[in-house]
């Protein structure tokens, strides 16, 4: 533990890691200081992860999370000094005291494209988008945590996870195990949490990974060689039910209230084919950002009481 920083008490703990509050000594400014377990990397943390790291130190940006120090314990564990915001917006999603204005939706899905875009013209992906890891600040802004770590850590047991390193957010080519995904893995995921922000439910909560298959494509048709050229080669991709693509008014039906702009945006994201999905500045130009309601300012989002 450097001195630069003092530990106090746990405030959290997930898979890999726990997550104690902290201070800056200098400026007493709260941090978190999250211990990420040994032994917790698949060979050892690679240079892939420790350079993506670097870089997010680097990475300044308002929708995104500060790394503001690494350092390695003298158990030899790794520990992230980031920046301290104990809500996130699962925590929100969940809670059904809090009712969300279509503008309210519109600010969180706008604060998390930027984050996103922020991270894919640095060349990072995030990998593992999801509202428990969009966290928000006091004064309403959403930052994304979690990043560039996903890949190098160890798959926990299927056993005993469930909730944990969710899969419900995963793109098509990811669950088909393609080796050559892309930024485009993180635009799917935006767009199942756009789905959720207006279902108030998780859009495709498969039970396990052959489940989330059928979920995905049930929901939004399976892909074939006419939408997707080749991905019937793709390692997983075989004995698929082909389900149809949702029509417009099936979509209408299912998301009450969203707008035509909003159902394109979502349809963009939530393209099968990640060569045909809509990247970061396609959805930020998109007319759904520029209709009304406007985006509601951060301090006037909802709060957790
Ligand atoms: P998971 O992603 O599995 O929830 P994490 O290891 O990222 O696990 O975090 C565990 C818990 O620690 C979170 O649920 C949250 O309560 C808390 N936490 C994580 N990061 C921060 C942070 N930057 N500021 C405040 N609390 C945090």
């Amino acid at each position: 533990m450097p001195p630069l920083y003092t530990k106090s008490k746990k405030v959290g703990e997930g898979t890999y890691a726990v997550v104690y509050l902290g201070h800056h000594t200098a400026t007493q400014r709260p941090i978190a200081i999250k211990e990420i377990k040994a032994g917790q990397f698949k060979d050892g943390l690679d240079m892939s992860a420790i350079r993506e790291m670097k870089y997010l130190q680097e990475l300044r940006h308002l929708n995104i999370i500060e790394l503001v120090d690494v350092f390695s314990s003298q158990e030899g564990d790794l520990n992230l000094v980031l920046e301290y915001l104990p809500a996130d917006l699962e925590m929100l999603i969940k809670d059904r005291s809090i009712l969300f204005s279509p503008g309210d939706i519109k600010s969180w899905l706008l604060m998390t494209l930027r984050g996103v875009h922020h991270c894919h013209r640095n060349h990072i992906l995030h990998r593992d988008l999801k509202p428990n890891n969009l966290l928000l600040s006091p004064q309403g802004e959403l930052k994304l945590a979690d990043f560039g770590l996903a890949r190098s850590l160890t798959s926990p047991n299927e056993l005993l996870t469930h909730n944990v390193v969710t899969r419900w957010y995963r793109a098509p080519e990811l669950l088909f195990e393609s080796r050559h995904y892309t930024e485009a893995v993180d635009l799917w995921a935006v767009g199942v949490i756009f789905a959720e922000l207006m279902l108030r439910v998780p859009y495709l909560p498969g039970r396990d990974d052959l489940d989330q298959i059928d979920v995905t494509f049930q929901a939004l048709g399976t892909p074939t060689e006419e939408n997707w050229s080749n991905v019937s080669s793709l390692p997983n991709y075989n004995d698929l039910k082909i389900y149809p693509e949702p029509t417009r008014s099936e979509l209408r039906k299912r998301f009450i209230g969203a707008t035509e702009a909003a159902l394109d945006l979502m349809c963009g994201l939530l393209c099968l084919n990640p060569a045909n999905r809509w990247d970061t500045e396609r959805a930020l130009l998109s007319g759904y950002f520029k209709e009304s309601p406007d985006p509601t300012v951060p301090v006037d989002l909802p709060k957790l009481s």
